[in-house]
């Protein structure tokens, strides 16, 4: 190879080397290839580390009239080959070429090993149709090429491993805020029951009735928040091991919504909420953890949204239900909307309230999800937030999940 050759080869690695991802680098290298090392069709195959299988991750057919699944399926038996003597293969046709042949029929294949580390990763199958055998100089260049490719693999799997440490790392500091806030939200009402009855049983000071009834009431809703906050510890608890219990039998929603209104509305008198309800038949449902569900998104809309009228409205669309639960309060920043159904995930920032443990809305998308149904939601900045919940109208069978 001359200098000039070499020079133009040293240029290609290094223009596929600066591609985005793996996939566009492979293509780089592979178009611009062809000068050096002349074939039809390249395939690479992988060893998926879980099942031991070897895969086909790329497959590009550069030849005339051929397809690159169907090369593909050539290069099989060859990268087989490859992984198991762990060496370059080079296979040529059984005859040679004569007239009327077809250049179909004549297939030269050189497989190449791919490695991570020292360890034996894969294969990079070239075939050439027709002639002329791979001299040499191509297996050098092939060698090269497959060289490069084990470290762009090799690359990727770092960056696989990365991805997952970051995923990792920020559960772990989901976990350590929600340990943060966990201790406060015990801390807090413990704090008020203890320092109220306190003072009720001080044997200097004499209270009236009214003054009384005041700080038990008090310590009647912190007591209340406790029981709350444990029993959304247990209930997240039993949900992420999948032994929560659950009671499906036809019930009406539009009663359990209008229920979970009487209810809010008896603590708080001032709240506007507007029902919309179309005709809807019964649906398969747990009462009790759907009513949990709508308890959630109240006590959300007063917190987040407060002051705020709402507005639900239940529909039929085709074979689901359709809920809308909307309020018009400051609404969930973009990047923070995908997360918000994340166990312990609670939106950063100032506008951040007290109250809270980031379990709310994860035990909803769980209760749901445990109906064959959807949330999400849809919120636009100083606009408002409105949940929706899609449930089927019919019971969904085990074989169906
Ligand atoms: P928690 O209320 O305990 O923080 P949730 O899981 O119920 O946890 O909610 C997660 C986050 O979603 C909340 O911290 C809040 O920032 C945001 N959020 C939920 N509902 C609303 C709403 N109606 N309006 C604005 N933000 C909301």
């Amino acid at each position: 190879m001359n200098a000039e050759a070499l020079n133009s080869l040293f240029t290609l690695f290094q223009k596929a080397a600066v591609q985005a991802d793996w996939k566009s680098a492979l293509e780089a290298l592979t178009m611009e290839l062809r000068p050096f090392i002349v074939f039809d069709n390249l395939a690479v195959y992988l060893t998926d580390p879980k099942t031991n299988a070897l895969e086909v991750v790329y497959a590009r057919a550069l030849g005339r009239g051929k397809n690159a699944e169907a090369d593909a399926a050539w290069g099989d038996r060859i990268a087989a080959e490859v992984l198991t003597h762990g060496h370059i293969v080079l296979q040529t046709p059984p005859h040679k070429y004569k007239p009327h042949t077809d250049r179909l029929d004549l297939s030269h294949l050189l497989g190449m090993p791919l490695y991570e580390g020292a360890q034996l990763s894969g294969a990079a199958v070239f075939v050439r149709f027709g002639g002329p055998e791979f001299s040499d100089e191509h297996l050098q260049v092939a060698a090269l090429a497959s060289t490069w490719m084990s470290c762009l693999f090799e690359r990727r799997a770092w960056q696989d491993t990365y991805h997952q440490l970051d995923e990792v790392q920020r559960r772990i500091r989901l976990q350590d805020d929600f340990l943060a806030t966990i201790s406060h939200e015990l801390r807090t009402p413990l704090g008020f029951i203890k320092g109220y009855s306190t003072t009720l049983l001080r044997q200097d000071t004499s209270w009236d009735v009214n003054t009384q009834r005041e700080f038990l009431t008090i310590i009647e809703e912190e007591a209340d928040r406790l029981t709350q906050l444990i029993e959304d510890l247990l209930e997240s608890a039993r949900l992420q091991s999948n032994t929560l219990q659950f009671k499906f039998q036809p019930m009406r929603m539009d009663a359990l919504i209008r229920d979970a209104v009487l209810r809010i509305k008896q603590r708080h008198p001032g709240l506007s909420v507007t029902l919309d309800f179309g005709p809807v038949p019964p649906i398969p449902g747990d009462n009790i953890h759907l009513t949990r569900v709508f308890e959630n998104l109240f006590s959300n809309a007063i917190k987040y949204a407060p002051g705020s009228p709402l507005e639900i409205s239940l529909r039929q669309d085709r074979d689901t239900l359709h809920v809308h639960f909307a309020d018009h309060g400051p609404g969930i920043p973009p990047e923070h909307q995908a997360m918000i159904f994340e166990r312990f995930y609670r939106v950063p920032g100032e506008h951040i309230v007290s109250t809270g443990t980031g379990l709310g809305l994860y035990i909803c998308h769980q209760i749901i999800m445990a109906h064959h149904g959807k949330i999400w939601v849809e919120s636009a900045l100083e606009r408002g937030t409105t949940f929706h919940i899609q449930l089927p109208l019919e019971a969904v069978a085990p074989s169906e999940t």
